[in-house]
Parts: C-alpha cells; sequence; structure tokens
C-alpha cells in the first residue's frame, strides 16, 4: 500500500484514502483548486484557535494585574509573586501566540 502526504496536517496516509485520519481532512474528488481552499479554510481554523488561545492568555493577564491592583498584596509574599508570575506566563503566551499568528499569515501568501 503506497503512502502519501495528507495536504493540511503533513502526516502520512494510505494513498487510498479517501480522508486523512488524523485530521479528518477529504482528498478523494479534489480538484488542485478545491485543496488550495480546503488549506486556506484550515490556516483561518488554526488562526482562530490561536486567537482566541492569545485572548485566554491576555485576560490571565489582565486578571493577574486586577487582583494586583485590588487586593494589593505585600511584595515577597506569595500571593504577590503567584500573581506576578501569572501576569508574565499570560503576556508570554499571549506573545507566543501572536507571533505564530503572523507566521501563518505570512506562510499564506
Ligand atoms: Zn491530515
Amino acid at each position: 500500500m503506497a503512502l502519501a502526504q495528507c495536504p493540511s496536517c503533513n502526516k502520512r496516509v494510505s494513498s487510498k484514502a479517501k480522508e486523512c485520519p488524523h485530521c479528518h481532512f477529504v482528498f478523494a474528488g479534489q480538484s488542485e483548486e478545491d485543496l488550495q481552499r480546503e488549506f486556506i479554510r484550515l490556516q483561518q481554523e488554526k488562526k482562530d484557535k490561536l486567537l482566541s488561545r492569545s485572548m485566554l492568555a491576555l485576560l490571565l493577564a489582565i486578571a493577574a494585574f486586577v487582583y494586583l491592583f485590588l487586593q494589593q498584596p505585600l511584595p515577597d509574599s506569595w500571593q504577590y509573586n503567584t500573581a506576578i508570575g501569572v501576569m508574565i506566563v499570560g503576556l508570554l503566551w499571549f506573545i507566543i501566540n501572536r507571533v505564530q499568528m503572523l507566521f501563518i499569515k505570512r506562510k499564506r501568501r
């Protein structure tokens, strides 16, 4: 049985398969144009996922900031350190997701 590469997730699939078992991408009876459109749709889906994830990260950072602002825990207490930690992780996560989104956008052209 010959193996082909799935155009959407790049995993190996049987060339006889009508659908990718990994990402359920359908290849049977698709023209080059259809495949291209499907590829763009999947990229969009990935971007939407990254966008919602980056929003969650931003929300986390904002929540930590609001906590610091309202509760004003003592510096070097565990509450203070945790809030700062969450804020930094949230911001980093946000930036990482944004950079990944830019990368997806650039790959499309
Ligand atoms: Zn696939």
